[in-house]
């Protein structure tokens, strides 16, 4: 009686905790949060004082007791605290949303590197913030279930998701995680590949802000149909210390990017190769599916292609399916127990 009222009253919550961006989702309502997994703490009072797309613009503009901080940095929790206080925030936020009474169910998608303890920290800090119960899923999982791939079926999927801080990339059947790997190389390591490209190339000075722009504009893996892509671009002069403007192309970023892209490919095809012979005949024949904001790098797909000879194939939401997923998994719980981290309750802290 008490489970129905339960099932109808309480808005349950999905967070896709991201290195790079963090997104709620709240059952009935849609995605409430979508905003960059950054918060800002005073160090005077240790309390949160931004998070999320404000405490990224104060990024370089702070006074010395404001830190800015990522609660995840390469798929690991960089700091408990604040990553406790960042997950009571935003279930605090999503209750909100809701004006509701009864406590929430949380499902919370975490790296697939992550260790115990941090898995116990997520889900005791979840707690805390209210949740009734708590539910942690490995993020490629959750993008399988997002995608809407056959993951409870005796039939191999393969994911890449490639993110701000790490690349996953997880081959999954018959509800689990059958071979796994998770690499430092995605987003932001991209980001300074940029940066390094233009000093050593162009001479020029530029920041993190803007080389992601230049990534997520012109930034592709193989040329295109589109033809050439220009970009002007403002920075410092190394030489001289002044001001500067420079015009790039595509292929110029192609180059900077390009070790950083093969060597995701490269750890894929270590994945392949410690797969089960049956399992690498469903992916031959399925494809590999690419997630994640890397998955936005024009012609991304035409590069595993051509290395890996396998189809390849772009998720269309890769924002977002970690987060779908979680949203799936709390429809129906019962369905997804198996895919989910197990017994959380009796992992011994060492
Ligand atoms: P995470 O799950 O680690 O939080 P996301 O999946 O949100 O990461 O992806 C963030 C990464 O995707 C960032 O490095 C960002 O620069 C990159 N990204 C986002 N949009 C694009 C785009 N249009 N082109 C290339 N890269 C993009
Ligand atoms: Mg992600």
């Amino acid at each position: 009686m008490l489970k129905k009222l339960y099932k109808k009253f309480s808005n349950d919550i999905g967070i896709d905790l991201g290195t790079a961006n963090t997104l709620v989702y709240v059952k009935g309502r849609g995605i409430v949060i979508n905003e960059p997994s950054v918060v800002a703490v005073n160090t005077k009072t240790d309390r949160i004082v931004a998070v999320g797309n404000e405490a990224k613009s104060m990024m370089g503009r702070t006074p010395p007791h404001i830190k800015i901080i990522r609660p995840i940095v390469d798929g690991v929790i960089s700091d408990y605290e604040v990553t406790e206080e960042f997950l009571s925030y935003l279930i605090q936020r999503a209750n909100n949303f809701t004006k509701n009474f009864f406590r929430p169910r949380v499902v919370v998608g975490i790296p697939v590197g992550i260790t115990n303890v941090e898995i116990r920290a997520v889900h005791d800090a979840a707690m805390a913030a209210g949740a009734r119960e708590v539910y942690i899923v490995e993020e490629p999982m959750a993008a399988a279930i997002g995608i809407g791939l056959p993951v409870h079926e005796p039939m191999g999927s393969m994911v890449v998701d490639i993110g701000g801080g790490t690349t996953d990339i997880a081959i999954i059947s018959l509800s689990g995680i059958v071979r796994s790997k998770s690499l430092k190389i995605a987003g932001d390591k991209m980001n300074k590949d940029i940066l390094t490209y233009m000093r050593s190339e162009f001479k020029i000075l530029i920041g993190e802000k803007t080389a992601e722009e230049i990534k997520m504009t012109i930034g592709s893996a193989m040329p295109g149909k589109e033809g050439e892509k220009e970009m002007h671009i403002k920075g410092r002069n190394l030489v001289t210390g002044l001001p500067h403007e420079v015009v790039i192309t595509d292929a110029d970023i192609r180059e900077a990017m390009y070790s950083s892209i093969s060597q995701i490919i490269e750890a894929t095809r270590e994945v392949l190769e410690i797969t089960p012979p049956e399992v690498i005949a469903d992916i031959m024949k399925n494809g590999i599916i690419i997630t994640g904001g890397g998955a936005l790098i024009q012609n991304i797909e035409k590069l595993f292609e051509f290395q890996l000879k396998v189809n390849t194939i772009i998720s269309n939401e890769s924002l977002t399916d970690v987060v779908i997923g979680t949203s799936h998994i709390l429809e129906d719980i019962n369905k997804y127990q198996d895919s989910l981290v197990k017994d959380t309750e009796c992992i011994k802290i060492v």
